[in-house]
């Protein structure tokens, strides 16, 4: 940064006083129909935005560089400058101008990658979090909020292994912003971690310790709360302080606009079903591991939901599978009422599909930026929801019912009032009048009245003027600069009668103002100004009046995600032949004709072969699923991780029965998929994970393990999967069922020597006149081949080569 220059004109005097209180930030310094950008903020603007770098004169202050963006585009730019990292101040005119003096000026708002609200820059179907983190050598507090749809959560962890719990957690929230306190800020190793997340902006907030240190009062206050045991809070330091930091920080951002975050959801890990950063990533819950992308994914096939709330809401569902049987049970219940009233099923989800995001909604108003357009919508969205509770008085089950009792009657009250206050189009820009109905404001409707009678004389006025001086073509019009005006064309000069007045010449013709004209442009304009203040006045109390309902409308908008979500199971069980899980307590889990919910919807031209399984806490504690490169095994056990998660979200499955003991934590790992971005070595990856998994696995988890081992010598591959198998079979800590799939034949000793808790199984290949047919088929047994050199054969590899292959392997073989 170049040193601030002294200057003296009383404009970049007063740019200079606010940029110095937000040094940290690109300013936006409104000036008319302009955000300017000042010296080296508009360098960089220049740069990011591929604007015009001018240098305009500033009388004594010389020539300032200088970049401009025009104020009815700047949503698009502020998104750009967020995308970069930069943080903006958006700097408004608060008084008009009138010719003496400067207008007053203050930042109204500031835009940060995790506080953006701008329609077009957040995906609808997902939140856009900002997290903060409160810590010491003992413990970590992390707060979570999307400030565009009201979410506050807090959760707080001992701390083991830091970078364990960092990176699940990025992991599962994707956060696009960090605010820290400064001296974590300045903590080398965590922001080692931090910086691996990908499109993650991390800031320093300032006063952070200021919220920090008054946090329980700071809390309580917001919240509106006598104490914070309500939410399991009161003895939680650190989730307190993240907390009150992270609000801190919206409400310096939203200028104290963050009135619509009215909850604090506590998350205690143990409600839920763990699953790290490993498992989401090998189950493909998000995106794909080779391509990064959504097509492909579990979500991809199985989000149906028409709303973006209930996309929201689906999201979560997935990364919080419950533990709870009654509350899966209620979710059951639910899909399977809607199961069978389709028709009415697809009425609703029709219904659902035209209500528009009332959580972002509310969230605009809230914290200012919304317009009249906005409560329409809400109006709208509002009128849905009052109608989908009507729709729904068919439905028994439980949840359904609780559900529909969510959402509200009152709302009505919330529709009549838009309804009654603004007009159903009403323009973009809420100063400029045209939004509030006729029938609300007597002192309005006179205005109105006084601006209609006096356009009704002009139009009479053109009438007799014409009559009056016999000049046809004599025309009454309207500009921006002159007013009201009579237009004469130059042939009829000759008769112009005295009492006009010459305003304006032409080249064809001559434009005149009366004093009766005079008059009533004066009435015109000024009942216009009147208008204009007066409508937004009303527009502001209406504003005002909804927020007051802000509680009813976000409880609303949560019961229409839910049942977003479950109509969604439901309306895919049909579609795709699911079945209802049977939640049993025996400690078994068994799958008949399973399927992968994903790989059978992209195989082309082949069927998709189902398969069964048993794992219980005795003899099938621990399958080893062996059978060549190819044949089936990876999407075999992940199709039960992705079984056993999908009926513990709620949803039916893709099998034909399962019965299923719930879970507490899945853990999927494969061969280090995803070691290239971490920067150690897939083998050190593996052995991380894996050393993870032995300690934290409980008897009630379900492990799938793929090709474990792989990164490193055969014999050590071989030795160590072994005694991570023996391990999880005799170890008294805990006992988890186990899939584990590999090519080393050799393991499926192990089941000899566990016999009483280790089977082996197979895929099934057949070899038909020297071809390998896969048959995709889970057996009982071991497998008797590696097949390894007949699957290079199918990939095309030169005959000289696997007949080399063949020879090497035969001799081997004799070695051992
Ligand atoms: P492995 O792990 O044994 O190397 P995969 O599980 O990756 O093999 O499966 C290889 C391919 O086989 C998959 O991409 C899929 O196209 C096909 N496949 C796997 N299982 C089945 C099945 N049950 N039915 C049909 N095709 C399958």
């Amino acid at each position: 940064m170049t040193s601030a220059p002294e200057f003296t004109t009383p404009m970049m005097r007063q740019y200079l006083d606010i940029k110095q209180k937000y040094s940290d930030c690109l300013l936006f310094f409104r000036l008319g129909d302009f955000y300017e950008l000042f010296m080296d903020d508009a360098k960089i603007g220049s740069q990011v935005l591929d604007i015009t770098l001018t240098s305009r004169d500033r009388g004594r202050d010389g020539h300032i560089p200088m970049a401009g963006v025009p104020f009815h585009a700047v949503d698009s730019y502020l998104a750009k400058l967020v995308k970069a990292g930069y943080k903006v101040a958006i700097c408004e005119q608060l008084t008009e101008p009138d010719g003496h003096g400067i207008v007053e000026r203050d930042v109204v708002r500031v835009v940060t990658p995790g506080t953006v609200l701008d329609e077009n820059s957040l995906e609808k179907k997902e939140n856009n979090f900002i997290i903060s983190l409160s810590m010491d050598e003992k413990c970590i507090g992390i707060a979570v909020a999307d400030i565009s749809t009201g979410f506050f959560q807090v959760s707080e962890y001992e701390l083991g292994d830091l970078e364990q719990i960092l990176t699940n957690e990025l992991a599962r929230l994707n956060p696009s912003e960090c605010v820290l306190p400064v001296f974590l800020y300045n903590h080398a190793s965590l922001l080692k971690i931090l910086k691996k997340a990908k499109n993650l902006s991390i800031f320093p907030f300032i006063d952070w310790d200021v919220y920090a240190a008054k946090s329980k009062h700071y809390l309580k206050k917001h919240f509106k709360v006598k104490t914070l045991s309500g939410y399991g809070l009161e003895e939680k330091t650190h989730s307190l302080r993240a907390g009150a930091g992270l609000l801190g920080y919206l409400n310096f951002t939203q200028k104290d606009k963050v009135e619509h975050i009215k909850h604090i959801v506590h998350f205690g890990k143990k409600d839920f079903v763990d699953l790290d950063r490993s498992t989401i990533l090998n189950l493909e819950l998000f995106t794909t591991i080779r391509e990064g992308e959504k097509k492909g994914s579990l979500i991809h096939i199985l989000d149906k939901t028409v709303t973006a709330m209930g996309g929201r809401k689906f999201r979560q569902w997935l990364l919080k599978p419950l533990i709870a049987a009654d509350a899966i049970q209620r979710r059951y219940n639910a899909v399977d009422e809607f199961l069978v009233k389709g028709s009415t099923r697809e009425q609703l989800r029709n219904k659902l599909e035209t209500i528009s995001d009332i959580e972002r909604l509310v969230s605009r108003i809230s914290v200012g930026i919304g317009n009249a357009r906005d409560l329409v919508n809400l109006k709208e969205a509002l009128t849905g929801i009052l109608h989908i509770k009507t729709m729904c008085g068919e439905f028994k089950a439980p949840l359904t019912k609780d559900l529909i009792c969510s959402m509200s009657p009152d709302l009505q009250n919330v529709v009549t009032l838009v309804a009654k206050n603004i007009v159903d189009f009403p323009p973009f820009d809420t100063k400029n009048g045209g939004l509030i109905n006729l029938g609300v404001n007597k002192d309005l409707d006179n205005l109105k009245n006084t601006i209609k009678s006096s356009k009704d004389f002009i139009t009479q006025l053109e009438l007799t003027e014409r009559k009056r001086t016999g000049i046809t073509s004599l025309k009454i019009k309207f500009n921006l600069v002159f007013g009201y005006y009579i237009e004469i064309t130059k042939s009829n000069l000759q008769h112009v009668p005295d009492n006009y007045y010459r305003k304006q010449t032409l080249v064809n013709a001559e434009r005149f103002i009366t004093e009766e004209l005079k008059q009533h442009e004066e009435l015109i304009l000024t009942a216009e100004e009147k208008i204009n203040a007066l409508e937004y006045q009303i527009y502001l109390d209406v504003v005002d009046k909804v927020l007051q309902k802000t509680p009813l409308i976000q409880q609303s908008a949560q019961a229409v995600s839910e049942l977003d979500c479950l109509l969604s199971f439901a309306h895919l069980a049909e579609k795709e032949h699911y079945c209802k899980p049977h939640i049993v307590q025996t400690g078994e889990i068994t799958i008949k004709e399973g399927r992968h919910p994903v790989v059978e919807k992209l195989l082309d031209d082949t069927h998709f072969v189902p398969n069964d399984v048993t794992l219980n806490q005795s003899d099938h504690q621990l399958l080893v699923i062996t059978g060549p490169n190819m044949a089936g095994k990876s999407v075999f056990i992940r199709q039960v991780g992705l079984i056993v998660l999908m009926s513990q979200i709620g949803s039916f499955v893709p099998a034909k029965e399962a019965k299923l003991t719930l879970v507490d934590k899945i853990f999927v790992r494969s061969g280090a998929s995803d070691a290239i971005t971490s920067g150690l070595s897939t083998f050190m990856v593996e052995m991380v994970e894996t050393a993870n998994i032995l300690n934290n696995a409980t008897s009630n988890s379900l492990i799938i393990m793929d090709e474990i081992g792989r990164g490193t010598s055969t014999y050590d591959g071989i030795s160590i999967a072994w005694a991570v198998a023996e391990y999880l079979v005799t170890n008294k800590k805990s006992m988890p069922k186990t899939l584990f799939a590999t090519h080393y034949h050799e393991l499926q000793k192990l089941a000899e020597k566990f016999t009483a808790k280790i089977k082996n199984y197979q895929v099934l290949v057949q070899e038909k006149a020297g071809e390998l047919v896969f048959l995709h088929t889970v057996a009982k047994g071991a497998a008797s081949h590696s097949y390894g050199i007949s699957v290079a054969d199918l990939a095309g590899v030169p005959k000289e080569v696997t007949h080399k292959a063949f020879q090497v392997l035969q001799s081997l073989e004799k070695e051992l």
